[in-house]
């Protein structure tokens, strides 16, 4: 039998499948080391003072105990020493760090006991998110990037740390007058921010440069906070709290959080995992080399059930200690239906239905080496998934303003040509009986993220303009406003690239993800500059929140098309059903125009209230009337309701 047959068996599951929890623990009573290391013939735990010493205190041999666990316990309290294991397997022996270690040292190189409690900030047992929003407005930000600007009035020490995501007050330069970070993004008016990797990763050295920039896609420690977002990356308490008083201050300030998750490869081949268990967490194919369908050199086999098991713990444990309030599965295509519905399912046990989003790009890189009848949370196998795990749409994203294989490739908004049924599937979120989802609840819709090319320079490629030229002609701003109230049309959840809304540009980087942070990092001057655009934004979230035939998350919501049609050339129309509690409005009537002049489009009978044109998203706060007909501005939308 060979490994790859051993580990994908039942009798190997049967034998050591272990629901323990696995890690260090420390409390008042003493310390307890627990480690799943089925193959391993001996494991020693090696005690230090610190992170970086060489003087081992003491070493220990583990107890095996039945199930692949091997177990230390002690009276002492050893709260804040650092440790690692000596594993041997097959008569190897490997040195490695703690893979459920919940605190380390400098760049997750040892881990850490650490007495949790301590890490609660001031009033954390009282921490609660916000209530559930009527819509789910997602902001995609990145923590360094998010405050590295000096014009973001951050204090320097704060800049590109967590600390900064707690300061409620800061202003364009400091002057006091225009908001910055979090105070800029309590009023645009999003539901939940989602941090781009806050775990510990490798490709940055948190003992290095600060203005080292990485995504952070490259997992080292799937349960610790990343060390170089902490202002002492050394002391593993530090990184633990800074982390948990930026969730504090972003349920504060009405914004719940969302993580990215990367739960489909490691950094390295040789990881904690591997080298505690050699073979056992990773695909293997036929001839014994590495599954990559990640793109990154490995694939995590979460189908083995220690595998799943792992990720399952990982994500109820951020939820638990650090009140994470949803998770993004990056590359969910890698993973198994199983296993992402059972983590659906117990976050719904654990903190109600609805309360704790998961969302997740329904694809791989390349195709995986599963074991055989693994079902993979991909496109095609999505009426398999939780109908409340959400996927990225990219049929919407690239139909709107252009694929992004193609620099050129041009959408509804930029040239590509409006067409009403490639629309109207759209706005339905490709929900419905023929849809690849049955529900919106199962959408996401986006025109950005953090992949590929930001939507300003998209729309700028596009045109065949310059992307590292600082202008904002006229004419790209409109397909930029046209773009985002097409956007907030759909029915799903919403969401975008932060600076999306004030023309962000990483000046056609396409794949920035370790770019200098001149390119990468959010321009508070610019998203001054461009404030009309992103007040356009604020506008159209604002008036989402106000139209239930939108948010309709249900299986029923395609119905609320009433009609689509073509009211004039170059012109695309929907009336929606928009009856709903509180809400003034019982019909929608949805306009959009990608004429270069003009347009006037006759409108359906009665009255209706102009809510949104193509340059005002705020207009439902004073309606015009209108009857008969309306007229559109030239590359615009129209939002109207009737009562
Ligand atoms: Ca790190």
């Amino acid at each position: 039998m060979s490994e790859k047959q051993r580990f994908d068996s039942p009798e190997f599951q049967e034998k050591y499948h272990c629901e323990i929890p696995l890690g260090s623990f420390c409390s008042g009573r003493g310390t307890e080391f627990r480690l799943w290391a089925p193959t391993a013939q001996e494991v020693a735990l090696r005690l230090y003072s610190t992170d970086g010493s060489d003087t081992c205190l003491r070493q220990i041999f583990l107890s095996r105990e039945p199930r692949g666990l091997w177990r230390y316990v002690t009276g002492e309290i050893w709260d804040g020493l650092y440790y690692d294991y000596l594993v041997t397997v097959d008569g190897v022996t490997r040195t490695t760090a703690d893979p459920y270690a919940r605190a380390c040292g400098l760049n997750g190189a040892r881990s850490m006991v650490l007495d949790l409690e301590r890490t609660d900030p001031e009033g954390w047992a009282g921490d609660k998110a916000p209530p559930l929003p009527p819509e789910t407005v997602i902001c995609e930000m990145h923590v360094k990037d998010f405050s590295w600007d000096p014009a973001s009035g951050v204090p320097e020490a704060y800049r590109g740390k967590f600390k900064a995501l707690c300061l409620e007050d800061t202003t364009l330069r400091g002057e006091g007058e225009n908001p910055t970070c979090l105070a800029y993004l309590r009023r645009l008016g999003v539901t939940h921010i989602q941090l781009m990797p806050v775990y510990d990763y490798g490709s940055v050295d948190e003992g290095g440069d600060p203005a080292q920039f990485n995504w952070g896609y490259d997992p080292v420690n799937y349960n610790v906070p990343e060390g170089s977002y902490a202002t002492d990356p050394h002391r593993g308490e530090v990184r633990v709290r800074e982390l948990k008083q930026a969730v504090q201050a972003l349920h504060k300030n009405g914004l719940r959080v969302i993580m990215d998750v990367v739960y489909n490869h490691t950094y390295r081949p040789d990881s904690w995992l591997w080298r505690t268990v050699p073979g056992y967490y990773y695909r293997q194919n036929e001839d014994g080399t590495p599954s990559n369908g990640s793109g990154c050199g490995n694939d995590l086999a979460t189908e083995r059930s220690m595998c799943g098991q792992y990720i399952l713990d990982s994500v109820l444990y951020w939820a638990e200690e650090y009140h994470i309030d949803g998770f993004r599965f990056d590359l969910m295509g890698l993973l198994d239906v199983p296993l992402l519905n059972r983590i659906r399912r117990e976050l719904d046990r654990r903190w109600g239905p609805g309360e704790k989003l998961m969302l997740g790009e329904p694809w791989s890189a390349a195709g995986t080496a599963a074991r055989p009848g693994t079902v993979l949370a991909h496109k095609g196998n999505l009426s398999q998934l939780d109908s409340r795990i959400a996927a990225f749409n990219d049929t919407t994203r690239d139909a709107v303003k252009g694929g992004q294989w193609n620099a050129q490739d041009r959408g509804f908004v930029n040239g590509g040509g409006l067409d009403a049924g490639r629309l109207a599937g759209c706005i339905r979120g490709w929900a419905g009986p023929e849809g690849p989802v049955s529900a919106p609840s199962q959408t996401v819709n986006y025109l950005s993220c953090h992949d590929d090319w930001t939507l300003w320079d998209k729309l700028v490629c596009a045109a065949g303009g310059d992307p590292a030229s600082p202008a904002c002609p006229p004419e790209l701003l409109r397909q930029n406003r046209l773009a985002a109230a097409m956007l907030f049309s759909c029915q799903g959840m919403l969401f975008f690239l932060s600076g999306e809304e004030f023309a962000r540009t990483k000046q056609g980087v396409k794949n920035t993800y370790r770019s200098p942070l001149s390119i990468n990092r959010m321009d508070w001057t610019r998203a001054w500059e461009n404030r009309d655009l992103a007040d356009y934004y604020r506008g159209l979230i604002a008036l989402r929140k106000r139209l239930p035939g939108l948010r309709d998350k249900t299986p029923h919501a395609a119905e609320r098309i009433l009609s689509v049609g073509a009211p004039g050339e170059g012109c695309a129309a929907l009336l929606i059903d928009n009856a709903g509690p509180d809400c003034p409005w019982k019909r929608l009537y949805l306009v959009f125009s990608v004429r270069q002049d003009a347009a006037v489009v006759p409108l359906p009978d009665g009255e209706w209230d102009t809510l949104a044109d193509g340059e005002c998203s705020f207009l439902w706060q004073e309606p015009r009337t209108l009857s008969g007909a309306a007229a559109l501005a030239p590359v615009s939308a129209l939002i109207l309701g009737q009562r």
